[in-house]
């Protein structure tokens, strides 16, 4: 049998980071939401044993370093599934290395998938508990939607959903490293706890419709943008063309505008390719999609 899964980036409509703990974490308090970008995953068994994982297209490792591959393992591990073979395919969309947690969609979709096509063997919520030990937003991306989400992002509180919105997501120049973002924002901020309580009340009151229009934030962007001219220039591109809110996605360098008017996205897509940015189309949604 084979089963295939679209699986969607995520982008972080709030994004806030505490102070560093002892355990090298930072705490965080995200409202994030997944959007219909997405990488295509099929999972097949195989007369020969073990996990044989492609990549087709991408320059991405194909073994343990590939978190799909890490969710595969993870999952026979747990299920106490032995001496099986795998086939899957990662067609990699989202852009890697981003802040769309591209991979951690991957890893997602890979657990819903094998638990399905092996009839089941765990629960839902051991599932999320193996992706949070794989990745701090991989229960987000396999719950997908809008959440509000807090720890190291793998606590999640879901939230009703974001009117449906059209969103453009733009991306270009060089890679940020997660690692080196946090250690910028460990330079020039004290940091303060996260503003869960804050957008706990705004949530409680206005719900995010209405956040979303004046509660945008992403403390990354102070440390990024200043040093990534394509992300700043594609932000300001999303301004001018329209868009109601636009901002950095996690640590960057892509960026997202959100539309009500489908052609001012779409003549955003435009502008954005005259730049030398890489482009895409696409609407808020729910979470992994098994097709
Ligand atoms: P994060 O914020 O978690 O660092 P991101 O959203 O910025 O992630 P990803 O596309 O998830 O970016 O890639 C992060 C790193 O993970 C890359 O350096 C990439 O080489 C590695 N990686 C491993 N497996 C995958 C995968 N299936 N898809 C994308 N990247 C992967």
């Amino acid at each position: 049998m084979k089963l295939c899964a679209h699986a969607p980036a995520k982008i972080n409509l709030f994004l806030d980071v505490g102070p560093v703990a002892p355990n090298g974490y930072h705490p965080i308090c995200s409202v994030m939401q997944t959007v219909s970008l997405y990488d295509i995953i099929t999972v097949e068994t195989s007369v020969q044993p073990g996990i044989m994982l492609e990549c087709p297209g991408s320059f991405l490792p194909c073994d343990s370093k590939n978190l799909a591959y890490r969710a595969a393992q993870a999952f026979f591990d747990e299920s106490n599934i032995k001496n099986t073979g795998i086939v899957m395919t990662v067609e990699k969309r989202i852009p890697v290395a981003s802040g769309l947690a591209g991979g951690s969609a991957d890893a997602g979709a890979v657990l819903l998938l094998l638990n399905t096509l092996f009839d089941k063997p765990l629960s839902k919520d051991a599932l999320l508990q193996i992706g949070g030990r794989l990745g701090a937003d991989i229960p987000f991306c396999m719950t997908g939607g809008t959440a509000l989400c807090s720890g190291i992002g793998d606590k999640l509180f879901p939230l009703s959903a974001l009117d449906p919105a059209t969103v453009v997501i733009a991306r270009g120049g060089a890679d940020v490293s997660t690692a080196i973002a946090y250690g910028m924002l460990d330079e020039k901020y004290s940091m303060q706890m996260p503003g869960m309580p804050h957008m706990w009340e705004k949530l409680g009151k206005e719900g995010f419709a209405y956040a979303s229009r004046s509660e945008f934030y992403n403390i990354f962007e102070s440390v990024i943008l200043p040093h990534h001219k394509e992300a700043a220039a594609y932000k300001t591109i999303l301004e001018n063309a329209g868009a109601c809110a636009a901002m950095m996605s996690g640590s960057g360098p892509a960026v997202f505008g959100l539309f009500d008017d489908e052609n001012d996205a779409k003549n955003a897509i435009t502008k954005l390719e005259q730049a030398g940015a890489g482009a895409w189309l696409c609407k808020t949604c729910g979470g992994v999609q098994v097709i």
